[in-house]
């Protein structure tokens, strides 16, 4: 029951009214029995800043931050751990006494963790979209020992940027989305991974579309695993498209119960948080 003594978890992004984190938390914290309640906050690009520091002053315990905010959380932080620190993104803010954040990043384990049983190793991938969770998700893929990672992104100067801070990685390249090498690259890719919010509910854009459009996916063959992150809707356009080519497909509900879980151990210090309680949650929901 919500009372007097109760403190808030909450989800920091533009947009957040796709997001199934305060159902499976919130579910998550009523097994547990702790008196914490979890919700979303949508909050305008310019005004993150100023939200962020109102929220150290009342009684929030820690944040997840989404879309578009997980590099500027960064440079928030007294105290940033050392996963976070290698990836430059920050997904979850624990608040200090001192009125401090500390932040660290749950997405590398959440996304390698509905692919951590294929064997990858060797083996020749794409990431679609050079933000936050894309770091994660390279991250994952040099974990994982993928010989050819590819970064492919509209952004010029923000995939410069990316290359730059994965430099001592043989294995991570790029391409602009536009360059007709992408033909190729699709073609030969073991595992292509969407990172842009492209398909996703609430989007700004047609649920019906695909990322770089239809023209960016006419070499793409059965061979190939596709993973959305996105998972709402569970079945985007491009797992649509994909499996109907044959190729295997992975959305992106695993690595969001499995990232979540990670979160709330790191605010809550309980090792042994109920991932079937939320699981269970979100699969009503989708
Ligand atoms: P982000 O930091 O804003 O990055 C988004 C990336 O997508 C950027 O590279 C951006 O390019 C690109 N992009 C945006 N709109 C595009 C468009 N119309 N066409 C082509 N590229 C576009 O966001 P994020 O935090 O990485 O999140 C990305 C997606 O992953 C979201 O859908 C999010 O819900 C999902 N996600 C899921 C999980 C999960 O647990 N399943 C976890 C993390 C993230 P520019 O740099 O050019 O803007």
């Amino acid at each position: 029951m919500i009372d007097s003594k109760t403190s808030f978890l909450a989800l920091i992004g533009n947009p957040v009214e796709h997001s199934l984190s305060p159902i499976m938390q919130n579910a998550a914290i009523k097994f547990l029995g702790l008196n914490l309640v979890y919700f979303a906050i949508p909050c305008k690009n310019d005004d993150f800043q100023i939200v962020i520091d109102g929220l150290k002053k009342i009684n929030c315990k820690g944040l997840n931050i989404t879309i578009p905010f997980k590099e500027k959380a960064f440079n928030l932080c007294e105290e940033i751990s050392p996963i976070a620190k290698k990836v430059k993104a920050i997904n979850t803010l624990k608040i200090n006494h001192n009125e401090t954040w500390s932040g660290t990043n749950t997405d590398v384990d959440g996304f390698k963790y509905p692919i951590k049983d294929i064997n990858l190793s060797g083996k020749k991938s794409i990431i679609l979209g050079s933000g936050g969770a894309a770091r994660s998700a390279v991250q994952g893929l040099i974990d994982l020992q993928l010989s050819d990672i590819h970064v492919i992104s509209r952004n010029e100067s923000n995939l410069k940027k990316f290359l730059k801070d994965f430099k001592n990685f043989k294995s991570v390249r790029g391409c602009q989305a536009d360059n007709r090498k992408t033909d190729d690259l699709i073609n030969d890719s073991d595992l292509i991974i969407n990172t842009t919010p492209i398909g996703m509910k609430n989007f700004n854009s047609n649920e019906e579309e695909l990322p770089f459009g239809k023209n960016f996916w006419r070499s793409l063959n059965s061979k190939t695993i596709v993973y959305d992150l996105i998972y709402n809707p569970r079945f985007t356009e491009l797992l649509k498209i994909s499996e109907k080519k044959g190729c295997q497909i992975i959305d992106g509900s695993e690595m969001l119960v499995a990232q979540g879980a990670k979160s709330l151990s790191y605010w809550t210090d309980i090792k042994d948080i109920p991932t079937e309680i939320m699981k269970k949650a979100i699969n009503k929901y989708l």
